[in-house]
């Protein structure tokens, strides 16, 4: 059976990672999506809304599992028999850093891979970061993520006040 993890923050999810997803689930048998708890970044959710609404964004979708990880992403990866880690890539600017990522992730761990999906054209500007940057400034985020995803920004960012 091949397994892929997809691993991110998800600070909040976005139409970009859902698409993302969507195209991952047909490229193998199970995707395991991790939701990163670092405590070296604030994130607007804690770990566990953020696989709450991972858990509901991925509703529907087979051969989908939404989890917590804390650590090294190619740890991730052989506790799930993961041999792929899937990254999506939006920009160039992403390519370096990714790039750096994927060798070194190849050095610790050999065994598994990392392949990128690039981005659909549409949701190529689209970041978790710009979404919360909008909302905070009042802006309609509505066409970025889904709309119970967008409430919950928009409750987050009034309760942070
Ligand atoms: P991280 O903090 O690990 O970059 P993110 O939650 O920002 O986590 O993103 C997780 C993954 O989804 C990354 O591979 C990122 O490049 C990808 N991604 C984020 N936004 C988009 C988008 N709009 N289109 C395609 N891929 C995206």
């Amino acid at each position: 059976m091949s397994i892929a993890v997809y691993p991110g923050t998800f600070d909040p999810i976005t139409y970009g990672h859902i698409d993302i997803i969507t195209r991952t689930v047909k490229l193998f048998d199970k995707v395991v999506i991790g939701v990163l708890n670092n405590s070296a970044k604030t994130p607007l959710f804690s770990v566990e809304e953020r696989v709450n609404i991972l858990k509901k964004a991925t509703n529907g979708i087979p051969n989908v599992e939404v989890v917590s990880f804390e650590g090294l992403a190619v740890e991730f990866a052989r506790q799930n028999n993961a041999s792929v880690i899937v990254r999506g890539l939006r920009l160039i600017s992403d390519f370096e850093y990714e790039l750096q990522m994927a060798q070194t992730n190849r050095k610790l761990a050999p065994d598994v891979d990392t392949t990128f999906l690039y981005t659909s054209l549409q949701y190529s500007f689209l970041s978790s970061t710009i979404v919360k940057e909008v909302a905070s400034f009042g802006g309609d985020i509505s066409e970025f993520v889904p709309d119970y995803v967008a409430e919950a920004v928009v409750k987050k960012l009034k309760e942070r006040r």
